[in-house]
């Protein structure tokens, strides 16, 4: 097994580096936001970030290459430099507009959601629609030149934030359960939507209930035709996979574990010398290990220009599998500390690692969301059963909506 990326990408490797040593970090006189601003524009133009969006709206335009883009995460994380502006609206809206949308709808929308002018939140689910996605029913009626929106979606994160909701909608209702349904861009400042957040156990509120009264969006405001929205929401990224990014992500919350073990003491000595502790993390590693490197199959195939095929979604699956036993395990190792109240950092997301007792509890309530978040891992265990395994559907036939 070659592990290396080749002499090639060593020219590479360099340019990024020297790049970071002249413009990360900022500097001092310059204030942290604009400085970070200013990098990350640099950052464009030297073709690093937003590799795979068209200059014209703000991206740097580079020809798909999973090598080069894994070459510039390594560094920029070693220097602990910015990346792209993430969230829902860059993760999930943008490719899908680069995709399908019209010219005018790229340029209004693509340039200001990558620039973190506009965000996003996604209406998608629905208090019975969930991982039968495809059920939905919140109404979408063209009225001359509008859309007239009623209906309910649920668990809509973010959505208080938000400037629009890509959403949804069933405007066809004659049709077939996933052909009667469009995918529309609605601005989320209007009387006819109402926001309610939902408490969470740890304190903070980050869903919301979304009603819509006679919600209004102008007709043009649709992604690909009428009824087409089941096919426009399947649109995903398909340059530069994340693959590693994944593995990494697990090894580093795994060795905030190990580090959390060591600085824990219980009874005059650290909590990693109980040998009981000390197998539960011997364990811990071999799944972590074992999803690195299922994590470097995905990136060769990719970088090949091969389909990951099922690697990608048991990748996925072992991803929040991993990041719920670790949290698990800090529970243990945390004994006691373990009834207190999480804090209310906001610190238990993807790319934090946990320092302390309230950080890990905290973590421990995330990841039990993050196995539900983007469709639930049973809904993953079925897809990976038919599609990789070849099982029969399961006997909810319509059920699986892969979300
Ligand atoms: C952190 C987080 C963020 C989210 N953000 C958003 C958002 O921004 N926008 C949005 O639209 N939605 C969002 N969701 C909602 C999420 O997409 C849904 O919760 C998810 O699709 C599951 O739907 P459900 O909650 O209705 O559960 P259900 O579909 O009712 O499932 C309940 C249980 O039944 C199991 N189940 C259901 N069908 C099957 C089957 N066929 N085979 C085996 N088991 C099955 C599920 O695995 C689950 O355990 C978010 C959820 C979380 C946790």
């Amino acid at each position: 097994m070659d592990l290396t990326y080749g002499e090639e990408y060593d020219e590479l490797r360099s340019q990024v580096r020297s790049f970071l040593e002249e413009n990360w970090p900022p500097p001092e006189s310059a204030a942290r936001e604009e400085g970070t601003r200013q990098f990350r524009q640099a950052a464009i133009d030297a073709g690093y970030l937003y590799r795979n969006i068209p200059k014209q709206y703000g991206g740097s335009e580079q020809a798909p290459d999973s090598i080069a883009a894994q070459i510039i995460r390594e560094e920029f994380s070693a220097k602990h430099a910015p990346m792209e502006i993430r969230g829902i609206g860059m993760m999930m809206l943008v490719p899908t507009l680069l995709e399908r949308a019209p010219d005018w709808q790229k340029e209004k929308f693509v340039a200001k959601t990558v620039l973190g002018e506009i965000t996003w939140c996604q209406g998608y689910s629905e208090p019975g629609s969930g991982s039968d996605l495809a059920s939905l029913q919140t109404r979408g009626v063209l009225e001359g030149d509008e859309w007239v929106i009623n209906g309910q979606k649920i668990w809509t994160t973010s959505a208080r934030e938000a400037d629009w909701m890509f959403c949804l909608c069933r405007t066809e209702p004659e049709a077939k359960k996933h052909g009667g349904i469009s995918y529309l861009l609605i601005p989320m400042d209007q009387p006819g939507i109402e926001v309610r957040p939902l408490n969470q156990m740890n304190g903070t509120a980050e869903f919301n209930e979304v009603f819509f009264t006679d919600a209004r969006t102008p007709a043009d405001h649709i992604v690909g035709k009428r009824g087409e929205g089941w096919l426009v929401s399947r649109t995903t990224l398909k340059h530069e996979r994340n693959s590693i990014g994944a593995a990494a992500q697990a090894t580093a919350t795994f060795d905030g574990l190990v580090q959390f073990a060591k600085d824990t003491k219980r009874n005059g000595r650290a909590v990693i010398e109980d040998p009981v502790v000390r197998e539960q993390l011997a364990v811990l590693e071999g799944y972590v290990k074992a999803h690195e490197y299922s994590g470097l199959r995905q990136f060769s195939k990719d970088a090949k220009g091969e389909s990951p095929g099922i690697i990608s979604l048991m990748n996925k699956l072992h991803s929040t599998n991993i990041g719920s036993m670790v949290a698990k395990a800090s529970l243990e190792i945390m004994g006691d500390d373990g009834l207190m109240d999480p804090v209310q950092t906001g610190l238990a997301k993807l790319g934090n690692i946990p320092t302390s007792s309230q950080m890990w509890l905290n973590q421990y309530m995330y990841s039990l969301g993050i196995a539900v978040a983007g469709g639930t891992a049973n809904i993953q265990r079925n897809v990976i059963g038919e599609r990789g395994l070849g099982l029969p559907r399961d006997h909810y036939a319509d059920r699986s909506s892969g979300k």
